[in-house]
């Protein structure tokens, strides 16, 4: 038994100007097919469900390349063949009897917007419609018919925040074995409705997904049912497809029961629609709200989210804190790398002058001038997330700059938000703040500051990654009519 193994992922939002080129991969997770199965064995994050099940089995693995950036905008029309070419081209010489795939699902070029579907259907075309393939993708990819009719099964995640992804991977590895068996012959079928969510709510322990996931669940029970995923999309994609969708794996026996599912499943999404969105709340009402708070308000900026394709560098609500008068209050995070090299030229205790944030584009706020002093000073790697801590991110150079009361933390690369103790991690004492400013998904930070947060208020903002998806900008590509880009849609026959 021969298995072919990689991975791409990589999530597009077509609002950013950000195009993604391959030192974007270099430096997250570029691996060649030589270096695969190495540096991916027991890897939680990607292939590594994959190749444990692949060696347990004692299956000779066929490694392809495996490429992974930080969520930003389209991926620049070269990297993205060169990569496509890499994933598809070995398959074209040499035989695997199956292959697995770690495919996002929202991978979006300079040139093609269902980047999946056009990869697994130039796969098909070279092997044949023998050789089964599976794919692995995340909670937020938009399923297209073109990925549905290449591959044999689709696993989604089941979480968020991501936690799953090996156990995933290494199910469709475990599907993947019994079809080359010839045990079982699966039939793979979606619904989509018409509905763009925001990534916002998406939380399966405590958000809008949880029901959703809870539903698909018991479907699972059913005898032939072998796999239901609710995807929630990712609204930042202007593609035909995106938006919410339920995929189905069942035994062939059962396509008409399948069928079904996916029909109640995306029925289920259309019923549950309005627990995504959120209310956002202006500054200036958010802060009279946390003068009446007696404790700590958590401000979260869902606007500016890097792990959306948001640039990190967005000033919007900092300058609002400011104008208003807001005096204790810390606020993360802003990538720059000239400011961080100026408080760093500038020493801790000193003051620092310098531009700081908005330099990656016009949608986040403006550049501002601020001179403040240099609180604190960091090097060194970083946990991906709170929940993740056991992999590591490169944040840079950090500074704390104090500014007019609010302590800024200033990173020298862009850096995933998910880090949402990151002021614990620096020692800053967050008891002393009336008001701490994040980026990124509200229910993560409810989660981690649940014990000494009173009031989490998801800020009106501005930028690409806002959870007001009419305020992304024109959808060019995307199906109409999609709830909530146009008023009165109806979905089997329902509002
Ligand atoms: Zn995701």
């Amino acid at each position: 038994m021969r298995v072919a193994i990689g991975g791409f992922v990589h999530e597009g939002n077509s609002f950013s100007s950000e195009i993604i080129n391959l030192q974007k991969f270099e430096e997250f997770i570029y691996t060649k097919p030589e270096e695969l199965v190495d540096r991916h064995r027991h890897d939680k994050r990607v292939l590594g469900g994959f190749i444990d099940y692949a060696e347990e089995k004692g299956w000779e693995i066929l490694p392809l390349v495996t490429a992974f950036a930080v969520p930003a905008g389209p991926i620049e029309k070269e990297t993205y063949e060169l990569i496509k070419a890499q994933l598809c081209d070995p398959l074209k010489k040499e035989h695997a009897d199956g292959i697995l795939l770690h495919l996002h699902g929202a991978i979006v070029s300079e040139e093609i917007s269902d980047c999946e579907g056009d990869i697994l259907k130039t796969i098909r075309k070279a092997i044949g419609r023998e050789i089964p393939i599976m794919t692995v993708h995340d909670l937020h990819a938009n399923i297209s018919q073109d990925m549905i009719t290449t591959v044999n099964g689709i696993f989604g995640y089941n979480t968020q925040p991501h936690a799953d992804q090996y156990e995933r991977e290494y199910e469709a590895a475990a599907l993947l074995d019994k079809v080359v068996q010839g045990t079982v012959k699966p039939y793979c079928t979606y619904e989509q409705p018409p509905l763009l969510l925001p990534a916002i709510s998406t939380d399966t322990s405590i958000g809008a997904m949880k029901p959703i996931m809870e539903k698909a669940y018991q479907y699972e029970e059913e005898e032939g049912i072998i796999n239901v995923s609710p995807f929630a999309g990712f609204y930042g994609s202007d593609t035909k497809n995106a938006g919410a969708s339920a995929v189905v794996v069942a035994e062939e026996a059962c396509k008409k029961r399948a069928d079904e599912i996916a029909a109640e499943m995306a029925e289920y999404f259309w019923e549950q629609k309005e627990s995504f969105f959120v209310q956002t709340v202006p500054v200036k009402q958010a802060l009279e709200l946390a003068k009446r708070t007696d404790g700590i308000c958590a401000f979260i900026d869902e606007a500016d989210d890097p792990m959306g394709g948001g640039p990190a560098d967005g000033t919007y609500i900092l300058q609002q804190l400011i104008q208003e008068g807001a005096d204790s209050a810390a606020l993360m995070t802003i990538y720059d790398s000239e400011f961080v090299a100026l408080a760093f030229e500038a020493g801790e205790g000193n003051l620092v002058n310098g531009v700081l944030g908005g330099k990656t584009d016009q949608r986040h706020g403006e550049s501002m001038e601020i001179t403040g002093k240099v609180v604190k000073l960091h090097e060194g790697k970083l946990p991906l997330s709170c929940w993740n801590e056991a992999d590591l991110q490169n944040p840079g150079k950090i500074a704390v700059v104090e500014h007019k009361g609010i302590h800024i933390v200033v990173t020298a690369n862009k850096t995933c938000t998910e880090m949402i103790n990151i002021f614990q991690y620096l020692d800053m004492d967050v008891m002393q703040y009336k008001i701490l400013v994040g980026k990124g998904l509200g229910e993560s930070y409810r989660m981690v500051y649940k014990d000494m947060v009173k009031e989490f208020l998801t800020i009106d903002s501005i930028g690409v990654t806002n959870p007001d998806v009419t305020k992304l900008g024109e959808f060019k590509e995307i199906r109409r009519p999609i709830y909530p880009l146009d008023k009165n849609v109806t979905y089997r026959g329902r509002g």
